[in-house]
């Protein structure tokens, strides 16, 4: 099949889950752009968006790049989580086989990537970098430790693997259900207290998310005796918790970004500043 892309008219795939993907969707709905959101459908309610939402997987490398075509998308906005890294592979991948299909007969599909810059230590913080969750479940201790494990819930079960022996304090959207508990107990992780991770739908600032508030986070890490916190280094307004590590002088393993594995497509562009994605689009930058 050859994939070819008639119309010169903008439209736009925006692959979300972030803060500031959210903020993407407002300026390019604000700015009348034709756009398509689209959410893996991890989270049972996900954020409404200003555009046209679509939901789940694509199939794979192959399956995106039929989406691409079939949608005339021109312009895929890559704003998934810096800890996305199939999703980020997918996109280059997608994009290149556009590419390669369509060539001598442009346009192909432009790719965007927006990836928040990482965390860097400040002066007072004991960070131990480490390359996985693997890593950092060999980094704690070997004595059972009060850890704040700041990581979602999909790779708690190397830590159910690796060091059973320590308590957790776990956080994540939705909090404490019957799904999580279950979720635990099948992964065999047994001594921990959940919280829930409240995100305001009408407070989108990641600036406003009760995570960036350095007071709450102290007070949290005192409350629940916490002596070792581990996040992966995702950047952005959620770095709170660090700060309040650093304030207490509790070490933190520090799960650094996953490895891209899939070369970049022929029209391919990054960014940290998410407000370069409108003129980009615009053809603009
Ligand atoms: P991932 O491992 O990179 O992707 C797994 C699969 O999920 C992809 O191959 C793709 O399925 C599908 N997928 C991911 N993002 C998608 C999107 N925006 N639209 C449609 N399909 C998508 O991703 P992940 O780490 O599981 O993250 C899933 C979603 O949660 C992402 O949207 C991400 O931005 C968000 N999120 C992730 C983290 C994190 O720490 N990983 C944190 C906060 C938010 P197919 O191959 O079938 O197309």
């Amino acid at each position: 099949m050859s994939i070819y892309l008639p119309s010169l008219k903008i439209r736009v795939l925006l692959l979300g889950g972030t803060t500031q993907a959210s903020a993407i969707a407002r300026e390019l709905a604000a700015a009348g752009v034709d756009a398509v959101f689209s959410y893996a459908g991890a989270t049972a309610q996900p954020l409404p968006q200003p555009l046209p939402q679509r939901l789940g997987g694509f199939g794979g490398a192959q399956g995106l790049a039929q989406y691409l075509w079939a949608e005339k998308i021109t312009h895929v906005i890559d704003c998934t989580h810096p800890f996305a890294a199939q999703m980020q592979d997918n996109a280059r991948a997608a994009c290149a086989i556009v590419a390669q299909q369509n060539s001598g007969k442009p346009p192909a599909v432009a790719l965007l990537r927006v990836q928040r810059a990482p965390w860097q230590a400040q002066q007072g913080d004991y960070w131990i970098s480490v390359p996985d969750m693997a890593a950092a479940a060999r980094a704690l201790p070997t004595a059972p430790t009060r850890v704040f494990a700041a990581i979602g819930r999909k790779l708690l079960g190397t830590f159910a693997a690796i060091c059973p022996q320590h308590w957790f304090l776990l956080r994540w959207v939705g909090g404490a259900n019957e799904d999580g508990e279950n979720y635990l107990k099948n992964i065999g992780l047994n001594n921990y207290h959940i919280l829930s991770l409240s995100l305001p739908l009408s407070e989108l600032q990641a600036s406003k998310l009760p995570i960036s508030d350095f007071d709450k986070e102290i007070t949290l890490l005192r409350q629940h005796r916490v002596q070792w916190l581990v996040s992966k280094n995702a950047g952005g307004a959620a770095r709170a918790k660090l700060d309040a590590a650093r304030a207490l002088g509790l070490p933190v393993v520090m799960v650094e970004r996953p490895t891209v594995q899939v070369a970049p497509p022929p029209c391919f562009t990054q960014t940290q500043d998410w407000r370069q994605a409108l003129p980009w689009v615009l053809g603009k930058t």
